[in-house]
């Protein structure tokens, strides 16, 4: 089958199962070739709804859970974005396309060679302009771009880290998982001025989140 025709099948699945519901997620979901972000002994299973390896231990995570974080988040245009967790670099092309135009995602990746690998990704499917990649601990922000409308982590957190909710601009928003590092919640943080709204939107399973305000290993 064409990667095209994958594609849409894909999100028709997404749709019946409830985890696209809107046409703007829908469209960016049906824009970025998923399989260009995979290593090429894994482009064939690109368009199933499960995660994958991609090296280095870790993963680019099922389209299910990329759909439930765009529903959630609410990104819009113009928008400035913070991904933790940069991985093949899918996810952040996916929030480009729902934060055109004028907006820009900046992503944070701990691993050199994923970071890499991502930049190189986001270059030949034409996202570079909008998604900068950092290497660093992005537990610690990306506070050199801050504040942030939406910040969006993939990997699982102990707790929330202070940093991002500092980041954060107000009225902005914020998703994270927050648990052990075989299970967590979805959380999503809302900052209101100083106050921080939580709500817990379901379980989920992430690889741990590695830092000074994360896991220590
Ligand atoms: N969003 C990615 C994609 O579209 O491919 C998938 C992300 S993967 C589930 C989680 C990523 O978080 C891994 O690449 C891992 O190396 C990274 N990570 C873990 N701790 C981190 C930290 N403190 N700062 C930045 N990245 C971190």
């Amino acid at each position: 089958m064409e990667p095209k025709e994958a594609r849409e099948r894909m999100v028709s699945g997404l749709r019946s199962s409830g985890h696209v519901r809107s046409q703007r997620v829908a469209d960016a979901m049906l824009a970025v070739p998923r399989h260009l972000f995979l290593p090429p002994e894994m482009q064939e299973q690109a368009y199933s709804d499960t995660p994958l390896h991609i090296g280095q231990g870790q993963t680019i995570s099922a389209p299910h859970m990329v759909a439930i974080m765009a529903e959630e988040l609410d990104l819009r245009p113009g928008h400035t974005v913070l991904e933790v967790g940069t991985g093949s670099g899918y996810h952040a092309a996916v929030m480009a396309e729902l934060v055109r135009p004028r907006g820009k995602v900046y992503t944070i990746e701990r691993l050199p060679y994923l970071a890499e690998m991502a930049r190189r990704n986001l270059e030949a499917t034409g996202y570079a302009e909008e998604v900068m990649v950092t290497e660093g601990d992005g537990t610690k922000g990306l506070p050199e771009h801050a504040p942030y409308d939406r910040i969006s982590v993939a990997a699982a957190a102990p707790r929330v880290p202070q940093p991002l909710k500092d980041q954060l601009s107000d009225g902005g928003k914020m998703l994270v998982p927050v648990g052990s590092s075989w299970y967590q919640d979805l959380v999503r943080v809302t900052r209101k001025g100083g106050r921080f709204q939580v709500e817990n939107l379901g379980g989920c399973v992430f690889v741990p989140l590695i830092g000074e305000h994360g896991h220590k290993s």
